[in-house]
């Protein structure tokens, strides 16, 4: 194709023509060491081989037309700047070859140190370190190790073996005692150990070896431990490695060199100061690799005071021009200083607030780019408890992480016994094979939750995850048995009451109580810390820059809230109003048997009669909401669930029935439940009778919900309150179904309403694909919409979420089919253009239509710039989550360009 092309590409960037913006053709390596040359600082001359020429590598298996020529160019300019030829007998230029792709990969890739030795020019290496033999052969053995090991694949194990060995027969464990004449003598046995594996001699011609390592590092894109890393952490696999060529520069001639590693700050805590390593004596590797003991940076000031001042000098420069964390590795070579890269460091979630924080003091970034320098995931991250496990603790197994926290408590099996526990303030770990919807209350009871079955996806993994509860999933070494009240686990019984410890970020199960530490953030976020009169950089940070983030945002952020006390924490963390409530959770525990009734009701007056015990219930539970939202909108939503959920599965009923009637009891109650659950049975209850159609089937049911919360509103308001209730109606497909539910329920609210002032929105769901598609239509009936995006997502792929979160999605995730889960972030492209489209017809229908979203997508960060994006007015999202969806809808806000700094 190149030799249609009228001008040939540009495969090769010397050091000086590139920047640090040009990461995708250079690497991040490559670009980094351009930007330092250019400001000035001391990076040995070298080029850069583009990503572009790696990419048409690979899909070749050959070097590209021109990049050879290009090579050859850039290494005589080398060769002329430095005075030296590649390899020359008498007076050698040695060079690395290094990888170096856009993201980095730490350890994934290969790097060839002293290309350019071999028997020859190891004598002019020695003449050049002005006879330091040790020196030259020190060198000679590094490249045939790392050339052999990298470029030949020859196990590494065989030369550390023979180093070992040399270094037993001389008696030390320190390689500084060997001497140049052990060297030689290691070199010939690399030498052979080389021919052993290859079947050639290790080879003499230096355009050889570096040919060959540019090979290698290309060809290292795709190993197989390169190609793990980057599914893991989604880095695109088509993206190549640059190589880069740079001028050797020696640590290992003598006492007064060394190489080292450092940071501008802490990347554990934020911390301002100077962290690092430093190895005297020592090439490349040796500090990294741990051979010998490497000191810290702070001592470099004894032992080389100019340096070290130079090198805390170039820090504080990067971290002026990179306005960030940078990570650094230097070489010093004879009381000379090399920089050898530079990058913006990884740093952990309390860094990356803390530092971003710190920047903004030194006016070195605004609180905007602060802003942009966090992320969500970061905060969740520093919102869970975490175990201190600074003692002696093995975990008994290890299960998947579901939903991350510390937690420790007595073991229970059962909903109800957690409720009971917890009631008398102890701390539980309800312990189940799997969970289940009834199991919600000793959930909530729970300090944390740990099953033996169920992945990432189970209903413990994710109901978990939404209340932000420590969850502990599948760990399958558990052999849990609920009636006998026991699990046991490799040799141990663990029975109720016992006390158990689980982690929730690494899944490991510890028996006893590890000391867990509470989260300041949460505290914070709680208001039990003053953040303007804390000594805590942490607080003070998050602090900062959520309060920017409040300033910033368009989106409103709502919680999810189905209690009172739901609903008080949510506004503690900056809930803005509730916009699902789920009324279905007010039908479960002791009022199941009023829903019992209604089910089971044989006429009118049976219906009107349980319709009635019901609806003070409700009345209360939406005063005890709306007060603690007291001005603030609370969406509720009509019951959704298919009734049959209330009733107790077909099975146990039939056992029941068939142990009492044994027993010569009256079973009459029994056998119309188990006929009623026969007869509402369903093969597909997500696609069955419910919400809406619920509504327009029973009679009075919805009307009794309508009341209630009109009522409560109205009691509200009476004593003084401002409730601003809005009825949302499910699972709409049809602006039909809406009109009629409407009609009704605008008739009870005048009724109960009256002067009182009180205002109740109506509006509904956009879950059902038919919905979003006439939304239009419906937008003429609803004063607003929610998405919920659940449905949305179950119906608008055809799958139910119980079904195929275990069964495939694990493949689909393989074969890249989901770059992620569509439950956890929302399909932007098939179920996101549903969003759009009910979005955008129903503002047209009705401008000013109230536009927002509930489910768990209303927490999630990518999809809270999605809706963001779309227009929405708000997300709703889990209490926990509000912090996550503030921050990242100010993130949205301010997102103008996207930046790979991270
Ligand atoms: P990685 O990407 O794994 O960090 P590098 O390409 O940075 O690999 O190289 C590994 C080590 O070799 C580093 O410690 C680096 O400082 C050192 N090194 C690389 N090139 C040179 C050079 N031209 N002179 C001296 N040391 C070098
Ligand atoms: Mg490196
Ligand atoms: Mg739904």
């Amino acid at each position: 194709m190149a030799a249609h092309d009228p001008v040939e590409q540009k495969y090769v960037y010397d050091f000086a023509e590139g920047n640090k913006d040009l990461k995708d053709l250079l690497g991040g390596k490559g670009a980094n060491l351009a930007e330092m040359t250019n400001l000035g600082l001391p990076v040995p001359p070298g080029f850069t081989i583009t990503t572009e020429a790696c990419k048409a590598y690979l899909t070749t298996g050959r070097k590209p037309d021109g990049l050879a020529a290009q090579i050859e160019a850039h290494l005589e300019s080398l060769e002329r700047e430095m005075g030296r030829r590649l390899g020359d007998p008498d007076d050698p230029l040695l060079v690395s070859v290094r990888s170096g792709a856009k993201f980095s990969m730490p350890g994934m890739m290969e790097t060839v140190l002293n290309v350019g030795l071999n028997d020859r020019s190891v004598v002019g290496l020695s003449n050049q370190a002005g006879g330091n033999d040790r020196f030259a052969w020190d060198s000679y053995r590094r490249l045939i190790q790392m050339f052999g090991k990298t470029v030949c694949e020859v196990p590494g194990e065989e030369f550390e073996h023979a180093l070992d060995e040399i270094k037993r027969a001389k008696g030390t464990h320190n390689d500084l005692d060997l001497d140049a004449d052990d060297l030689r003598g290691l070199v010939d046995v690399y030498k052979q150990i080389f021919a052993k594996h290859t079947g050639r001699e290790f080879p003499q011609e230096p355009r050889e070896q570096l040919d060959l390592a540019i090979r290698a590092v290309f060809d290292s894109w795709n190993a197989e431990r390169a190609v793990l890393y980057r599914r893991q952490e989604r880095i695109p696999a088509d993206l190549g490695t640059a190589v880069n060529v740079v001028t050797m520069v020696f640590g290992n001639l003598g006492p007064d060199s060394g190489t080292g590693v450092a940071f501008t700050r802490d990347p554990g805590s934020g911390a301002q100061g100077i962290y690092g390593d430093y190895l005297a004596n020592a090439q490349g590797e040796d500090v990294v690799a741990g051979i010998r003991n490497t000191v810290p940076l702070q001592e470099l000031e004894q032992l080389d005071k100019t340096s070290y001042d130079q090198l805390l000098g170039i820090m504080a420069r990067l971290e002026e021009h990179y306005k960030d964390l940078c990570d650094i590795e230097f070489t010093i070579e004879r009381g000379k200083l090399w920089m050898l890269q530079t990058r913006v460091g990884k740093r952990t979630a309390a860094a990356a607030f803390v530092i971003a924080g710190q920047l903004v003091d030194e006016g070195l970034i605004d609180l905007d780019e602060a802003l942009h320098r966090v992320n969500g995931a970061q905060l969740a991250q520093l919102m869970f408890p975490r175990f201190q496990l600074d003692h002696e603790f093995e975990p008994v197994a290890k299960g998947i992480g579901a939903s991350p926290g510390a937690a420790s408590g007595k073991v229970v099996f059962t909903s109800a016994r957690a409720v009971e526990l917890a009631a008398e303030g102890e701390s539980v770990i309800l312990v189940r094979r799997e969970t289940n919807p009834d199991d919600l209350n000793g959930m909530i009871a729970a300090k944390g939750i740990l099953t033996s079955r169920g992945g990432k996806t189970s209903h413990a993994a994710v109901v978990a995850r939404g209340m932000g509860k420590t969850c502990v999933s599948g760990a399958d070494e558990l052999d849990v048995n609920v009636p006998a009240k026991k699990f046991t686990v490799g040799d141990h019984v663990v029975s109720e009451g016992d006390v158990v410890s689980i982690d929730g970020t690494t899944g490991k199960v510890y028996l006893g109580e590890v000391p867990v530490m509470p989260s300041e953030v949460v505290q914070y976020f709680e208001g039990e810390l003053d953040p303007e009169n804390i000594d805590d950089a942490l607080v003070r940070a998050v602090h900062r820059i959520m309060t920017h983030a409040d300033g910033a945002r368009r989106l409103r952020v709502r919680t999810n809230a189905d209690t009172g006390a739901d609903a008080a924490r949510a506004r503690r963390f900056g809930a803005e109003g509730i916009g699902l409530c789920r009324t279905e959770h007010m039908f479960l525990g002791d009022r199941r048997e009023l829903v019992e009734r209604l089910i089971l009701a044989s006429g009118e007056r049976e219906r009107e009669d349980a319709l009635a015990a019901l609806l003070p219930l409700q009345r209360a539970d939406f005063i005890e909401i709306f007060r603690e939202m007291d001005g603030l909108p609370v969406t509720v939503r009509l019951i959704d669930p298919p009734l049959h959920e209330f009733l107790p599965p077909l099975e146990q009923l039939a056992v029941n029935v068939a142990v009492a009637q044994e027993r010569g009891e009256d079973v009459a109650k029994e056998e119309a439940l188990l006929a009623a659950v026969r007869r509402m049975h369903e093969e597909n209850p997500m696609l069955g009778l419910r919400g809406v159609r619920l509504g327009l089937v029973i009679p009075g049911l919805f009307a009794m919900q309508v009341r209630a919360i009109a009522e409560a509103a109205v009691a509200v308001v009476r004593d003084g309150g401002t409730a601003c209730p809005e009825i949302m109606v499910p699972l709409v497909g049809a602006v039909q179904e809406l009109e009629t539910v409407r009609a009704e329920a605008e008739r009870i609210i005048a009724e109960v309403v009256g002067d009182s002032g009180v205002e109740v929105l109506i509006g509904t769901m956009i879950e059902v694909p038919r919905a979003a598609l006439t939304a239009g239509q419906i937008a003429e009936a609803a004063e607003f919409f929610s998405f919920g995006t659940n449905d949305l997502t179950q119906m608008g792929w055809g799958f139910s979420r119980d079904d195929v979160e275990g069964a495939f999605f694990w493949r689909y995730l393989e074969l890249g089919i989901f770059g992620i889960s569509p439950f956890e972030s929302i399909d932007t492209d098939g179920v996101g253009r549903l969003v759009r489209i009910a979005a955008e017809e129903g503002r047209a229908a009705r401008p000013g239509l109230k536009l927002g979203v509930c489910g768990e997508h209303g927490g999630d960060p990518d999809s809270v710039h999605f809706f963001h994006e779309v227009g929405l007015d708000y997300v709703s999202c889990s209490p926990f989550r509000v912090p996550v969806a503030r921050l990242e809808a100010g993130r949205a806000a301010i997102t103008t360009t996207g930046s790979d700094s991270r």
